[in-house]
């Protein structure tokens, strides 16, 4: 029995006061993550700051044309939104082939970002795990890593991210929004999540005591040309080996911008402009696809059982901006349940 206190926030400011008085508590959303961590005993929070009922739960346009998405917005309710089917399909369609049905009603915007990976190794108490215990070495590198990183990983951490959502944010260039002791402030989406290098204990960038309020999205949707691919060893209810978010916008049959992000592939979601730069003003066809997935996987390691990996996201990667250019989205398998 592990005990831990409860206490509800009020408000945000409520939260970030409770929070700093003592930094071994957490914030509580859905509980999806959170409560199966502690039940492992991976979290061992001193108290449960909840989260759940503060006023952060709207989808409201920006004055820029753009859309704010509160914190506590439950993944189901923004795929379903219908400013966001409408404007954002490329969203709703990644936060459609997460998890399942009655979890993503569960699960809120905030916590889907700082969601932890889903390393077995990270999960199990009883191994050696960089994450979970600094300095004790990494099970994975050696073990079963079929799930696994291949591009940005380091000598501490091969683990991924686990998030769908969070690939289409990465490709839409979002921005989070956070509360903390100092105050509010925008980080960019790029910048929210990080690479392991020698610390893969911190999975982003936020401040100790530091709340997201909201994700925001600017005004370009990618409505017409997008699509998102995942491939998993199950058609629902299983995490992503890769998956990929495309979009394009395509003037007089050439490629005028492109958005390239890929999930289950890197300790965070793996936007690569590099490659999004060269599919500019190139004819949308396979090899210009193909050459965009080789300047992407250039860096790519396979360890011993993820090697597959590698071509699988370059296939991948052909595939979804092939649907993206055609205009033939991959359809996700849920349907809708209101
Ligand atoms: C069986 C299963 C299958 C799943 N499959 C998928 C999948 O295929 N794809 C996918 O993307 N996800 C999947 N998920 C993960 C699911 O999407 C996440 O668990 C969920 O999004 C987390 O949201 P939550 O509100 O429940 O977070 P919680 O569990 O409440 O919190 C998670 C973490 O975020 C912190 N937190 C929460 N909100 C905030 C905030 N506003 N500010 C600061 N910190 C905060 C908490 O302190 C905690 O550390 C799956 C989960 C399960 C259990
Ligand atoms: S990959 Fe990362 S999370 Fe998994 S065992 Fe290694 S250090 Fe832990």
């Amino acid at each position: 029995m592990i005990n831990f206190q409860y206490a509800r926030a009020n408000d945000v400011a409520d939260a970030v006061r409770m929070i700093a008085t003592d930094p071994t508590a957490k914030f509580i959303a859905g509980g999806t993550n959170l409560l199966d961590l502690m039940k492992e005993d991976v979290e061992r929070p001193s108290r449960l700051i909840d989260i759940s009922r503060l006023p952060l739960k709207t989808v409201e346009e920006t004055a820029g044309g753009g859309l704010r998405i509160g914190a506590l917005v439950p993944n189901s309710d923004l795929a379903y939104h219908p400013l966001i089917e409408q404007r954002y399909p490329l969203l709703s369609s990644a936060i459609l082939a997460g998890a399942s049905q009655q979890l993503r009603n569960m699960a809120s915007t905030g916590g889907n970002l700082l969601q932890r990976t889903r390393c077995a190794y990270f999960y199990d108490t009883a191994t050696p795990c960089n994450k979970r215990q600094p300095g004790t070495g990494c099970s994975a590198i050696s073990g079963i890593n079929r799930g696994h990183a291949i591009l940005g990983a380091s000598d501490s951490c091969i683990a991924t991210h686990p998030s769908d959502m969070c690939v289409a944010l990465a490709a839409l260039d979002a921005k989070v929004h956070v509360m903390g002791p100092a105050g509010a402030r925008v980080i960019a989406f790029a910048d929210f999540h990080r690479l392991p290098e020698s610390t893969p204990q911190t999975d982003t960038n936020l401040y100790s005591g530091e709340i997201v309020t909201a994700v925001e999205l600017p005004a370009k949707g990618f409505t017409a040309n997008y699509s998102y691919l995942k491939i998993r060893d199950r058609l629902s209810y299983a995490f992503a080996l890769v998956s990929i978010a495309a979009a394009l916008e395509l003037e007089g049959g050439t490629i005028k911008e492109a958005r390239l992000a890929l999930g289950g592939v890197a300790h965070k979601p793996w936007r690569d402009t590099a490659a999004e730069a060269a599919l500019r003003g190139r004819a949308p066809t396979e090899v210009t696809f193909t050459q965009a997935a080789d300047l992407l996987l250039r860096d790519a390691k396979g360890h011993e059982h993820n090697a597959f990996k590698i071509d699988l996201a370059r296939r991948g990667i052909v595939r979804t901006l092939t649907q993206a250019a055609q205009a033939t989205p991959q359809l996700q398998s849920v349907k809708k349940i209101r």
